[in-house]
């Protein structure tokens, strides 16, 4: 009799494993839990409102289950409740189940489970609804839909993603079978924790990171499954001393946008566009053809913008002298132990080490002609200065990468911002010697305390503040509520 242990996967985080990075998850630490813990009060909600004797006693119930919860939280809750409560109305001629089987398929050769649960089900005079509640933006996948339409019940599956109010099916793919068995081959591949370790944008919502060691600490310390963490983009960094409440919201409290961000989205679009082209083209020895497809891809007036951002770019270079680029794109960035509010599962709080990662994109990396290390940022907007701390991630990250590979410290590390956007391109280069460095990671350090220290059981701890910027701040709606 084969005895061996069944490995139960999920085919979403499988793939995902797989097509990003396979150390994400296995070091993992206490990253921010908002929006796992509204999945679940929103189906104890949902659950709670299909048991009701008296259907109009939403309030009480409200009252009951998500009561203990801040008003930004609750509000956000309630929101969703409402969605679903509208898409799929008490019927008495409809049965509900409330804990519907999940759908399985099984490699016993591999000793391999993959499963996906619906969330609810209905059985209707004439078949069978299964629906999987979603509380984020996403719909099923393709695998989940493979594993749905080969190990799940009789009827139609729907995802219900309460945030848009929408309710789609989820539709069986060409080839399920294909599909699984690929799975189940993903599914006993052993990870290499160094060959398989990848970092890419992926890294800002992995709680893995502070430990994985793509981001290392910068002082010896030690993170445990324990150690509540939190991850902050460059970006971010940015907007810290602007409003604490903004980035806290995006990052620890998972508020989610309440409209679309409305920062100059046609020209927003263009800079992705060219960062992705620039990342190809400028470690390329023949750009032309990389420009020109990216360029047929696009309008002929966003065409004419990412062909002078083009130039741009080569005139700054022509300036400077050709660089020795290294990689295009690095994700780069280091992390911070520091004391911080922790809060333990019996609700006890006490102040203890918070891992805080900063990551920043690197649009290139490289030497200068004399060796120097060199970070480049290429700005596509109007604006020609760092963002705040922007400078500093770059430079500490740099050398820290650095030491990590040759053992040694930088003798210094430049930063250039190529200001592309206006009509004469504009290189801004800062050389940092060791004891800039060092200033810079003590201004980084400040960040991470004040990180560190938002209570992440109450949304409305971080302190806001209100200005022009709001105009641009998709919190706006939710934040006006609540000042
Ligand atoms: S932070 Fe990035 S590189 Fe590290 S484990 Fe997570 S996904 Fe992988
Ligand atoms: S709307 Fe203004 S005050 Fe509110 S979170 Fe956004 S930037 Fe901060």
């Amino acid at each position: 009799m084969d005895d061996r242990p069944f490995v139960v996967e999920r085919p979403e985080e499988l793939r995902r494993r797989w097509d990003q990075c396979a150390v994400s998850g296995l070091d993992r630490t206490r990253g921010p839990e908002w929006a796992l813990e509204r999945w679940k009060a929103l189906r104890d909600l949902i659950v709670g409102w299909y048991g009701l004797d008296d259907p109009h006693a939403v309030g009480d119930l409200v009252e009951t289950r998500v009561g203990w919860m801040d008003a930004v939280q609750r509000l956000i809750v309630e929101r969703q409740f409402g969605a679903w409560r509208a898409m799929f109305p008490r019927d008495p001629t409809v049965e509900v189940d409330l804990d519907p089987p999940a759908a399985s398929v099984i490699d016993h050769e591999r000793r391999v489970e993959l499963r996906v649960r619906p969330t609810f089900g209905f059985r209707h005079a004439d078949g069978s609804e299964w629906v999987r509640l979603r509380t984020g933006r996403s719909f099923s996948s393709v695998d989940e839909a493979a594993v749905l339409a080969l190990g799940g019940e009789e009827g139609i599956v729907l995802d219900a993603v309460v945030g848009a109010g929408v309710a789609e099916e989820v539709v069986s793919p060409d080839d399920p079978a294909g599909i699984v068995s690929d799975l189940m081959e993903l599914a006993t591949r052993g990870v290499d924790r160094h060959a398989d370790r990848h970092t890419g944008p992926w890294c800002f919502s992995c709680s893995s990171s502070s430990r994985c060691g793509a981001y290392p600490l910068v002082e010896p310390g030690r993170v445990y499954v324990s150690t509540r963490s939190l991850n902050v983009s460059k970006t971010q960094l940015g907007w810290l001393d602007t409003c604490q409440r903004r980035v806290a919201w995006d990052r620890l409290y998972a508020v989610r946008p309440d409209i679309d961000d409305e920062i100059d989205t046609r020209s927003a679009a263009t800079g992705i566009v060219f960062h992705e082209m620039a990342a190809a083209a400028a470690v390329s020895d023949d750009p032309g053809p990389i420009v020109g497809a990216a360029c047929r891809g696009v309008a002929p007036s966003e065409a004419a913008e990412l062909q002078r951002l083009w130039a741009n770019h080569e005139r700054l270079w022509a300036d400077e002298g050709p660089p020795s680029a290294r990689m295009t794109e690095f994700p780069a960035g280091v992390s911070f132990l520091v004391p911080g509010v922790h809060i333990d599962r019996r609700g006890r709080r006490s102040k203890q080490p918070v891992a805080i990662t900063m990551i920043g994109i690197l649009d290139l990396t490289g030497r200068e002609r004399d060796g120097t290390p060199m970070v480049v940022e290429h700005r596509t907007g109007a604006s020609t200065e760092h963002r705040p701390l922007e400078l500093d991630l770059y430079a500490l990250s740099t050398a820290e990468y650095i030491r990590a590979r040759t053992g040694i410290w930088p003798a210094r590390v430049a930063v250039h911002l190529h200001a592309l956007g206006p009509e004469e391109p504009e290189c801004t280069r800062t050389v940092l010697t060791p004891e800039d460095v060092a200033v810079a990671r003590e201004r980084l350090e400040g960040a991470a305390r004040t990180v560190a220290s938002w209570d992440p059981e109450n949304t409305l701890d971080p302190p806001f503040s209100a200005g022009r910027w709001c105009d641009r701040c998709h919190h706006r709606e939710i934040c006006e509520t609540y000042r």
